[in-house]
């Protein structure tokens, strides 16, 4: 049987995949089972940071993996401390508990701030805010989180504790933090899969005094927004907001799985041995690649991040059938005027670009952080048309 042949028939059906079986890759560039080249702006979405088997990140798994692939968490190694005293350097954050995902990282810091509460306030206070459209995984406890109804209905009951908040509303956030008892807030500063769209400053601003005023454990899940992509390290770095707990995965390990939970001040010291745990956690290989990745993450490559951006942007603002562009650096969300996202989507394929969509009828835009300039401009001419063209037919 072909690829798609055996996988349509022995994959779960979980995912709805374009024609397109991808064979290998450099860079920017993804190239099928006939050699045909496609320009890449959702990099596996926000996880080949630097592209398909980047030399640098590849030298530092294989390195690693030629001399301790892994061994269990009852032991040292080298990359997964470096990696921690890397981002608590960066971040200011304290402590750093690894996983493998998104949605594990999200499950500790869940753990960290109901702890907290538990301890500080009593083991009633366990209510946790998330905001509508959020994306926070796919776990039953990160689904509940996720404000989003159409993820719940087919996995009742969920876990109880979390309430959503609109996006922007300072005041129905804080009578949520008052009608509950609260142990924190979670948010995302970039929301990716929910429509691509910015926090507010004055709402983050807001976050930040709820937090004082109610001393809540605030999250701030960077699984997508964060490691460079919106042009500073991580995406609250751009708002006046110090979290308690930042969480991370996708792009910082730039293809290999990891998650990974930052833990602050008021949280560095929650947990103890027995509380959490992973077999794969930190793994020595994973980590030597991100910590390769997080070290190249420099002012030089995050006004590059801010160059692509500003011509995206600029680009796409004044094409055809474009009614709105959203979004931060290299984390773009782009609406149609006229049609659906979805064909907007097919169609750039079609003419060998490969783009996400994301709620609010947006094609959303996640390339590689290196992606060179030319290619840039390519892709760009390529999604212009699309959403000219696309508008025509509508
Ligand atoms: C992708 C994503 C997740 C889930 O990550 P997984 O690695 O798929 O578990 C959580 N939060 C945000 C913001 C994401 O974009």
């Amino acid at each position: 049987m072909q690829i798609k042949e055996l996988d349509q028939t022995y994959v779960a059906s979980t995912y709805a995949r374009f024609p397109l079986t991808i064979v290998k890759g450099k860079g920017s560039v993804a190239v099928d089972e006939n050699g045909e080249e496609y320009i890449d702006m959702g990099s596996g979405i926000a996880v080949n940071l630097f592209g398909y088997s980047d030399d640098t990140w590849l030298k530092a798994v294989t390195e690693q993996l030629g001399t301790v692939q892994h061994t269990s968490n009852l032991y040292y190694t080298g990359p997964c401390a470096k990696l921690a005293e890397q981002l608590c350097m960066k971040t200011g954050m304290k402590k750093v508990f690894y996983s493998n995902s998104g949605a594990e990282a999200n499950e500790c810091a869940i753990k960290a701030a109901r702890k907290y509460a538990a301890e500080t306030k009593g083991s009633d206070y366990y209510t946790i805010i998330t905001l509508k459209n959020s994306f926070h995984g796919r776990t039953l406890t990160t689904l509940s989180a996720t404000g989003q109804e159409h993820f719940h209905e087919l996995f009742q009951p969920l876990t109880p504790g979390f309430v959503h908040a609109d996006a922007d509303d300072c005041e129905g956030l804080e009578k949520l933090v008052k009608e509950n008892k609260t142990a924190g807030i979670m948010i995302e500063c970039v929301q990716g899969e929910g429509g691509v769209r910015a926090l507010s400053q004055e709402f983050v601003s807001c976050i930040s005094r709820l937090q004082k005023e109610y001393d809540l454990v605030v999250i701030d899940d960077e699984v997508q927004a964060g490691n460079g992509r919106t042009g500073k390290l991580y995406a609250y770095m751009n708002y006046d907001l110090i979290p308690d707990v930042v969480t991370t995965a996708k792009g910082i390990g730039g293809g290999l799985p990891i998650g990974v939970t930052m833990l602050g001040e008021k949280v560095k010291d929650i947990f103890h041995p027995g509380d959490n745990g992973s077999t794969f956690g930190g793994n020595p290989a994973v980590c030597a690649g991100a910590l390769s990745n997080i070290g190249r993450l420099d002012d030089e490559l995050m006004s590059e991040v801010v160059k692509k951006s500003n011509y995206l942007f600029d680009k796409l603002e004044s094409a055809e059938n474009v009614k709105q562009v959203s979004g931060m650096g290299l984390m773009i969300g782009i609406e149609p005027v006229k049609g659906k996202a979805a064909d907007i989507v097919k169609k750039c394929l079609e003419n060998h670009v490969m783009v996400l969509s994301a709620g609010g009828n947006k094609v959303r835009l996640l390339p590689a952080l290196n992606i060179p300039m030319e290619l840039l401009e390519k892709a760009a001419e390529v999604i212009a048309d699309a959403f000219r063209q696309i508008g025509e037919e509508s």
